[in-house]
């Protein structure tokens, strides 16, 4: 039995795969080089959890979890009040955080607290979950305690991930595959944090889902996911309603984008990853509308300053642009990109690289 126990578990970014989680489609996430530390230790009194957090510079005391409240400490508390209820019996804890994963910017901040959570807490208490039970724990934090209604991708990628690959999730069955992702040294993943606002998303989200399961029934499938890009043609034309039918071209293609990414990865052809990733933004700005003015312009500069291709990541209206880009022009891109966002009056771009790290691990800390 041990008295202190480490959770290290990542950020993420999804590669390609936008909007499909919630019509039981794929995503293809790597875990970032960014990750959330939770130290655990037991408490002396009770139940008694106490959480601090780093970045807040804040500490909380919870005598009793109840779900419901939207709150930073929740993430944590969550995943607690989660695996007590599924009947692991947690007493009296202190969690200390501690990350530099960007908080709300995109890139599953949330994610990572929550899965070095469930990673120090599993090693603490010996409970020996699978890795299916730590993501299931991690994500009940987000959609049962806080009540957040997010999908299955976050806490799979940032806990199943592994270093130099990409992990091909279906959001229906909930397997997962390691696809290689180890770029050759003449080529970088570029990260934009466009800093735009994520302005009216939520009511944005709520109405493509809302048309999404609204065209699966008139089309009488379960979920867009079972659409074949060869059938896209008829079902269009079954569909009245023209913004459903830019709504399930969208899913239908990107869904057949991300498989197509999956055997383009595999055989090293990274100028026909660069080609989908751009295709897929193009599909994202015009047919599910969910781009804004800065995230176009990162990827029109990246694509002029050679990128091989370069996207929008994450549910839209603003977040992260990813590129592919030749390390040689990195420097250029970073230059160009900054100008272009001061002549439109946008607020500096960040731009930073990353690669395909590791997934979440736990540490014993004393015997
Ligand atoms: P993302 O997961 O994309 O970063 P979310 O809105 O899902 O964005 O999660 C961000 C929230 O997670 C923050 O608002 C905060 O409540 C919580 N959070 C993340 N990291 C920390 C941290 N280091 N300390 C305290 N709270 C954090
Ligand atoms: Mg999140």
């Amino acid at each position: 039995m041990t008295n202190e126990a480490l959770g290290v578990s990542p950020g993420r970014v999804n590669l390609i795969g936008e909007h499909t989680d919630y019509n039981d489609g794929f995503v293809l996430p790597i875990a970032l080089d960014k990750t959330a530390r939770i130290a655990a230790t037991r408490g002396a009194d009770g139940d008694v959890v106490t959480i601090t957090s780093a970045q807040l510079g804040t500490s909380v005391v919870l005598d009793s979890l109840e779900p419901g409240e939207r709150a930073w400490w929740g993430y944590v508390a969550g995943v607690v009040w989660a695996l007590r209820e599924s009947g692991h019996p947690i007493g009296a804890i202190d969690l200390a955080l501690d990350s530099d994963v960007p908080l709300g910017g995109g890139l599953s901040s949330s994610a990572a607290i929550e899965c070095a959570t469930a990673l120090a807490l599993d090693q603490l208490a010996g409970l020996d979950l699978t890795p299916e039970q730590l993501a299931d724990v991690a994500q009940a934090a987000e959609n049962s305690f806080l009540g957040i209604p997010t999908g299955p991708m976050d806490q799979r990628a940032s806990l199943w991930c592994e270093a130099d690959h990409a992990l091909l999730l279906d959001c229906r069955t909930l397997s997962a595959r390691q696809v290689p992702f180890a770029l050759p040294p003449e080529l970088t993943l570029i990260l934009v944090d466009t800093r735009s606002p994520h302005v009216l998303a939520d009511g944005h989200y709520a109405r493509r889902r809302e048309a999404c399961e609204a065209a699966a029934s008139a089309l009488g499938v379960a979920a867009l996911r079972d659409i074949t890009v060869a059938e896209l043609p008829a079902a269009l034309a079954r569909l009245t309603d023209e913004e459903q039918v830019r709504r399930v071209r969208h899913v239908v293609t990107e869904n057949a984008r991300v498989l197509a990414a999956v055997a383009a990865l595999e055989a090293s052809d990274w100028s026909a990853v660069g080609t989908l990733l751009t295709a897929s933004h193009v599909s994202m700005r015009d047919d599910y509308e969910i781009t804004v003015p800065t995230v176009d312009l990162a990827v029109d500069v990246a694509l002029a300053s050679g990128a091989l291709g370069s996207r929008m990541t994450g549910g839209g209206f603003g977040g992260t642009v990813i590129a592919l880009m030749p390390t040689t022009g990195v420097d250029a891109f970073t230059a160009s990109l900054a100008d272009a966002y001061a002549a439109q009056g946008f607020d500096a771009p960040q731009v930073s690289t990353t690669r395909a790290s590791a997934g979440g691990i736990a540490l014993s800390l004393r015997g």
